[in-house]
C-alpha cells in the first residue's frame, strides 16, 4: 500500500524533490500549492520505496499499512486529490 501524507504535513516540499516516480503533488512551482494545506501522495504512482518519509522533518508520512488509527481517512485524502 502506498505512503500517505497527513496533516502534520507544512509544505516545505522536500518530500516532493525526493520522490523518484513524481508521486507527491503539489509541486512548489504548481499554482495549487497556494490552495492546499498540505502535498499529497499519488497512491498510482508510489512505489513504496519510503524515501519521501524518512526526509520528511514533521513525521507527517506513513505506510498505508501503518497510518496512526486517527490519520487513517487520510489515505482516501491522498487518492482524491488526483481523482
Ligand atoms: S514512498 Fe517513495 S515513491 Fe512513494 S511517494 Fe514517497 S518517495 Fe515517492
Amino acid at each position: 500500500m502506498a505512503y500517505v501524507v497527513t496533516d502534520a504535513c507544512t509544505k516545505d516540499f522536500v518530500c516532493v524533490a525526493e520522490c523518484a516516480t513524481a508521486a507527491i503533488a503539489p509541486t512548489a512551482a504548481d499554482p495549487a500549492a497556494g490552495t492546499v494545506s498540505q502535498v499529497f501522495i499519488n497512491p498510482d504512482e508510489c512505489i513504496d520505496c519510503g524515501n519521501c518519509a524518512e526526509i520528511c522533518a514533521q513525521n507527517a508520512i506513513f505506510p498505508g499499512d501503518d497510518l496512526p488509527a486517527d490519520k487513517a481517512h487520510f489515505a482516501e485524502k491522498n487518492r482524491a486529490y488526483f481523482n
